[in-house]
């Protein structure tokens, strides 16, 4: 995958919650045991009839009209094959799999984890047709909620001449070593271009112009429902240093974009589209 889903009605994958169809045995299947899925050598995924009569499914959506079901599997020794985290599944089957195995994971941790209402205790019951439950006797409705975060590649115009650079971050925590994008999540009340500019100014202490939206990406690593919202900017005064916040960031630099770091984020992440995307418009 090189870039953002063009998605658009019809296209590969379509999230779903239709519960009036009986899973076939030709249907995707999706098991889930914790955060890795069961692959399959050829298909990508198995298909229903590989799996127990009995198994509880739940609809996730359709991928080319097939429909495609998840389920939680308490044991994974229990089916033998190759179990495969979501950042392996990115990193190698084409991109309409890697976005029905986000949304399989994301919609069996949520049902895991939304079991109770937490107004009066009950227990919840699905809503028909949709991925959300309800409690029967308070009515609170709990739909699977999505956590936004904003990612910002921000540009400064070169010294001397030289090609446009690009400010870009090591993180405390997680994949080190990489060099990343300031991100973070955006807050209740926030709208994602106010979340930029916070983000901007809390983990590097920079001001940026108007943030442009880039594009955006269901993010399946962290969480059980991340959507990942991309946007280019400007530092507003060319010639500001960051200052980077020690508890997020232990490095912040300024690259020209003809000559970035090779430790760059995985090319199925919309970070590194955002960064290819970037290099792209200094060359032309
Ligand atoms: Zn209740």
């Amino acid at each position: 995958m090189t870039g953002p889903s063009p998605g658009g009605v019809g296209s590969g994958f379509l999230p779903g919650a239709d519960r009036t169809v009986t899973p076939a045995a030709a249907d995707i299947a999706l098991p889930v045991a914790g955060r890795k899925l069961l692959t399959h050598p050829d298909a990508g995924f198995p298909r229903v009839a590989d799996l127990p009569a009995d198994t509880a499914w739940v609809p996730v959506g359709t991928l080319d009209g097939v429909p495609a079901w998840a389920v939680e599997v308490a044991d994974a020794e229990a089916l033998p094959g190759r179990w495969r985290s979501w950042r392996g599944i990115a990193a190698e089957l084409p991109e309409p799999l890697a976005t029905l195995a986000g949304r399989a994971l994301a919609v069996v941790t949520w049902r895991r984890t939304h079991r109770w209402c937490g107004a009066c205790r009950a227990e919840l019951a699905d809503v028909p047709g949709e991925t959300a439950r309800r409690c029967p006797d308070c009515e609170l409705y709990v739909p699977m909620q999505l956590s936004a975060a904003v990612l910002v590649a921000i540009t400064r115009p070169g010294r001397a001449g030289g090609p446009d650079e690009l400010l870009l971050v090591r993180h405390a925590y997680g994949p080190t070593g990489l060099w990343a994008l300031v991100a973070g999540f955006v807050e209740a009340g926030e709208s994602l271009e106010a979340a930029a500019h916070r983000e901007v100014s809390e983990e590097v202490g920079l001001a940026i112009d108007r943030p442009t939206y880039f594009g955006s990406q269901p993010w399946a690593m962290s969480g059980p429902g991340t959507l990942l919202a991309g946007f280019t900017a400007t530092a507003a005064d060319p010639h500001a240093e960051p200052v980077v916040d020690a508890k997020e960031l232990t490095q912040a630099r300024w690259f020209p974009l003809d000559a970035l770091p090779a430790e760059l984020p995985p090319t199925y992440s919309i970070s590194r589209w955002l960064i290819d995307a970037v290099a792209a418009r200094a060359r032309s």
